[in-house]
């Protein structure tokens, strides 16, 4: 199956030690199952605080520090699971962190969420209007045929993004909004509340902007993600809003 991506994705690198709103700090991060078998099996000075940091119940998550911190998370805010043992021995959360998935019947999209700053300003710094491009095959998912439904749903999408009126950042603001949350109706057919949210976070964000530069759009947009687009209930409550 073809995974298609927004063409700034290629660009994205996490910036560590020079974020300023780290991913490692007020999340409890779930371990995969896959990846805590690997991480038992370590041995060494990692092996062992890698046992002393993870708890099993309810499911196996690090065990944050002080400040909320991921244990592994130095004080120049280093993963230090990287620095000892590279990236591939990350699990699977923080390994694509700050990606999400789409899974449509005959391909998949990833895209960067706005709650990791450089994302932020990757996204909402993009040249051009939201293009995706094919990035890689998963060899192990087959694709099918769209529903009827299905392909009325990305034509849809294609004509709300080719309807952005405004420009800029504020263009880039609103392609991200209907590219991240409209893809959800296939699994709830809830398109028309979808749109109303994609209308809703763009006013919500757009309101607690000072008006004038970027960065600040930057961050409003990645505070509203922070706050909304990773939680199930207030990401519910924007949708069904009167
Ligand atoms: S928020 Fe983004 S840039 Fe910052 S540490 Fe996390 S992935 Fe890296």
């Amino acid at each position: 199956m073809k995974v298609y991506a927004p063409d700034y994705c290629a660009d994205f690198r996490c910036i560590a030690g020079s974020c300023r709103h780290s991913c490692c700090v007020g999340w409890e991060i779930d371990v995969d199952p896959e990846t805590m078998k690997r991480y038992q099996a370590m041995d060494g000075a990692l092996g062992e605080k890698l046992k002393r940091c993870i708890a099993s119940e309810p499911v196996p998550h690090f065990i944050l520090s002080a400040g909320e911190r991921c244990p592994f998370l130095t004080e120049q805010n280093l993963c230090e699971i990287i620095l000892r043992a590279g990236e591939d021995a990350l699990c699977q959360i923080c390994a694509d962190h700050p990606r999400f998935r789409n899974y449509w019947s005959d391909r998949i999209e990833i895209g960067l969420g706005m709650a990791c700053e450089e994302a932020a300003r990757l996204i909402l710094t993009s040249p051009h209007p939201l293009r995706l491009v094919p990035v890689s095959v998963e060899a192990d998912e087959q694709p099918e045929v769209p529903s009827e439904e299905e392909s009325a749903l990305l034509r849809f999408r294609d004509q709300l993004l080719s309807s952005v009126s405004e420009t800029g950042p504020l263009a880039r603001l609103r392609e991200y909004l209907i590219y991240r949350h409209l893809a959800d109706a296939l699994y709830d057919g809830r398109i028309a509340e979808r749109v109303r949210l994609v209308d809703r976070a763009f006013a919500r964000i757009t309101a607690a902007w000072n008006g004038k530069t970027v960065s600040d759009l930057i961050e409003q947009a990645r505070l509203f993600s922070n706050e909304v687009e990773y939680d199930d209930e207030k990401l519910e409550q924007l949708l069904t809003e009167a």
